[in-house]
């Protein structure tokens, strides 16, 4: 082998390892005289197919339209071009996109020999890109929203509060008498009212939850005290309905907690228990350690949740079908509040649940180490 193979076989294989595409036209006719093999995987065709062809033998007409006129531009000019972005159907990869730069490979007189052509395949990257953007966007529409939930819960709060006081003065007597059907004309209105009040601090606390706003402060805590608790009063509000709240929860481990939000949770899961609850329920608090996170069940047997809606029962808002039948006032927002709670703890909820049979919903925390 003499020296000028070796030096040819040196150069050759620096073109075929360079990952980006590289191809040779011949300058008369725009024909490939050289193509890499990165070329080839991008691009779909064999070396030896695209040899001695050009663009139109191998790309739609427009596409093959715009690479012979950037070729001819090159050598016109006699100055390299850069295209930072181009698009090119490729036999296997569909539509990929190009940064390529074309150069003029001249001759000692300076008369163009060949076109030399470096293609980076920058499709993935412009994805990244855009995903980017559209996240950006939805993150200031998100903003936007959540500006626009606190700017009108907060004007909704003031005129409702401003309602339930005169509501309260007429109630009280201190406007003089009222007859009994009045008092219990202003009696519905003021409940109304009051409920309209829940549903603003509802939306207002949902949103303050989810958003990055509020502060959690983590510390060990004791799950079986913190149900000891918040019972008492679930279980005199559950009794008015005929329902029971059983809790056995002695003897566990202690749980990373923020107390107050976890409190939150526990009363939001109780209260659907107890709401959706038939008469004579029973509603029961279980907890258990699995690996390192404490797992706390409620489980009801109440009116459960249609199959065909459990999927959507995180979501803002959402409230089934037979839920709203029973209970037609509700925000939807309980559980959307309860999932963010737990998720930022580190911890998982679900449920299981049946029609008509009850549901059970689990979630899971830190357990101390
Ligand atoms: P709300 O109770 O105000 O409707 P939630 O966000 O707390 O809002 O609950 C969303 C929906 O999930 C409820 O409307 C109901 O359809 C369903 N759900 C939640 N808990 C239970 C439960 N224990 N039993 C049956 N359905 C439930």
């Amino acid at each position: 082998m003499n020296d000028k193979t070796e030096l040819e076989k040196f150069l050759d294989s620096i073109i075929e390892n360079i990952p980006d595409m590289i191809f040779v036209k011949d300058a008369a006719e725009l024909r490939f005289v050289r193509f890499n093999r990165a070329g080839e995987d991008l691009l779909g065709f064999k070396k030896e197919d695209l040899m001695g062809k050009n663009d139109y033998d191998f790309f739609p007409k427009d596409q093959a339209d715009f690479f012979t006129s950037r070729d001819r531009a090159v050598l016109d000019n006699k100055k390299l071009v850069d295209i930072p972005e181009e698009p090119i159907d490729t036999k296997f990869k569909g539509r990929r996109y190009l940064h390529t730069k074309k150069i003029p490979i001249l001759d000692e007189a300076g008369k163009p020999l060949f076109l030399l052509g470096i293609s980076e395949d920058i499709t993935d990257r412009k994805k990244m890109e855009e995903d980017l953007r559209i996240i950006e966007e939805l993150r200031a529409i998100d903003r936007m929203k959540s500006e626009f939930i606190t700017i009108a819960g907060h004007q909704l709060r003031t005129p409702l509060s401003g309602m339930r006081w005169t509501m309260n003065l007429l109630l009280g007597g201190e406007l003089g008498p009222l007859s009994a059907d009045q008092k219990s004309f202003v009696q519905k209105a003021y409940e109304t009212n009051n409920r309209m009040i829940g549903i603003v601090n509802d939306l207002l606390s949902a949103d303050h939850i989810t958003s990055n706003k509020l502060k959690y402060i983590f510390k060990p805590s004791d799950l079986g005290e913190l149900i000891d608790r918040i019972l008492p009063e679930m279980q005199a509000a559950a009794e008015l309905k005929g329902v029971s709240i059983a809790a056995d929860t002695k003897g566990l481990p202690k749980i990373s907690a923020d107390a107050s939000k976890i409190s939150v949770v526990l009363e939001n899961l109780l209260e659907n228990a107890v709401k959706y609850s038939k008469k004579g329920g029973v509603v029961r608090i279980r907890a258990a350690k699995k690996d390192k996170m404490l797992e706390v069940s409620v489980i009801d047997t109440g009116i459960g949740i249609p199959k065909e809606e459990q999927q959507r029962i995180f979501e803002r808002f959402y409230r089934a079908a037979n839920a709203i039948r029973v209970e037609p006032n509700g925000s939807g927002l309980g559980l959307y509040i309860v999932k963010s709670i737990v998720e930022k703890h580190g911890g998982k909820i679900g449920f299981d649940s049946k029609e008509d049979a009850g549901s059970a919903f689990w979630f899971t925390l830190p357990v101390v180490e």
